[in-house]
């Protein structure tokens, strides 16, 4: 067997939506993109949506939106893709890098606390893996502390906080997706700003293309804007996904609960902690090696590799980069501790119990080998 870490989930239809968006003549942000969007609101219950070249541009065009920056501070994980940072920075504003939760690996209000300063002007909240934050106390720390929160959820569409989906906005200004081929919804690139503020959809749009606004029509820019516009093609992919994204998410959860089975008794792996309130879409699941295990870690991914099983060293965190290093003087001990014993497992829609048996299998055996 040889099991991937992940697997796009395209159908013959999906290809065909690609197909009919070319042979319509229109191929670039037209007509598919505003159903795309539509789509996407009514599954996430947001009221506005903006569809973008990416995750990243999308993060960017919500921070700007908000009117974030030079001289502010947005707080921000360590333990994210380098883009959640790189967004702040764009804005010329400066992250902020707190600790995460050694349990759902994201960041809680006792990890942002410590870092709020005079200048914290947004938290951007990262979901990480697809594990909803708890949003609720978050909201409370802000509207203590009074600054603006912003959701990263490019991992996490289709995840739900206390029973409604994440993209809802209900405690943050803006929602941030993204459709990158490693993300449960893709469009190959793209993202989208969700959000219930009309204001904040209004400037994304204008911000999206070139600063001109949409409506009323005119050759007329009132933003010193950008190019961050979603073809037809790439709205035409996502469509399909979003109309089975209930079933898709029903899929992954049923994998991540057998992978909770099969290895809660193996010792020395520590399994992710799904909160009470929170049902996570489970767009990666990453089990933490513990004890001497945790030294061996980088020797049982490659022994996984070549028994067939691809897997994923954690995430490198931000901190620890060149391009950010010199300037985060945090101690982020957790971060630190989860870069260096998190292992990926593979985790695709349409992946049978058997292949999970066999992971698990595997794993088991290469850890045994590994502690004699
Ligand atoms: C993937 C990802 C992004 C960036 O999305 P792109 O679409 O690749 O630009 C941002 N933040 C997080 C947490 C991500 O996982």
């Amino acid at each position: 067997m040889k099991i991937p870490l992940a697997k796009v989930d395209l159908l013959d239809e999906d290809i065909r939506r690609v197909t009919d968006a070319l042979r319509s003549g229109w191929i670039m942000q037209g007509p598919r993109v505003e159903a795309f969007e539509k789509k996407v609101a009514q599954f996430c219950h947001a009221p506005h949506a903006v569809a973008t070249s990416s995750g990243t541009t999308a993060l960017h065009l919500a921070l700007e939106a908000l009117g974030i920056r030079r001289g502010d501070e947005v707080i921000v994980p360590s333990f994210s893709w380098i883009a959640s940072a790189n967004s702040i920075h764009y804005c010329g504003a400066t992250p902020v890098f707190c600790d995460v939760d050694p349990e759902t690996y994201n960041m809680t209000t006792e990890t942002v606390e410590r870092r709020v300063t005079k200048k914290t002007k947004a938290i951007l909240i990262v979901h990480q893996f697809g594990m909803p934050c708890d949003m609720k106390a978050f909201a409370a720390l802000a509207a203590r502390k009074k600054f603006a929160l912003v959701e990263d959820a490019a991992c996490a569409i289709g995840s739900t906080y206390r029973g409604e989906p994440i993209g809802s906005c209900r405690y943050s200004r803006a929602t941030c997706l993204s459709f990158h081929p490693r993300k449960v919804v893709t469009t190959g690139e793209g993202g989208m700003v969700l959000t219930k503020a009309a204001d904040i959809a209004d400037t994304a749009r204008t911000l999206r293309n070139h600063g001109m606004p949409p409506s009323p029509p005119s050759d007329t820019f009132t933003h010193i804007g950008y190019n961050y516009r979603m073809t037809d093609m790439q709205a035409a992919l996502g469509v399909g996904q979003v109309a089975r994204l209930a079933q898709t998410i029903r899929q992954r959860r049923s994998i991540a609960a057998h992978y909770g089975k099969r290895l809660k008794n193996i010792s020395g792996i520590r399994l992710p902690r799904e909160p009470g309130e929170c049902e996570s879409n489970f767009q990666s699941y990453m089990i933490r090696l513990a004890g001497k295990l945790a030294a061996a870690r980088d020797s049982i991914s490659a022994r996984l590799a070549s028994a067939g099983v691809a897997t994923r060293k954690s995430i490198a965190p931000i901190h620890r980069q060149p391009c950010y290093s010199k300037r985060a003087r945090a101690v982020l001990a957790e971060t630190d501790r989860l870069a260096a014993d998190g292992l990926v497992l593979p985790l695709f829609s349409g992946m049978a119990e058997q292949e999970v048996d066999f992971v698990c299998e595997q794993l088991e055996q290469t850890i045994a080998r590994s502690v004699h």
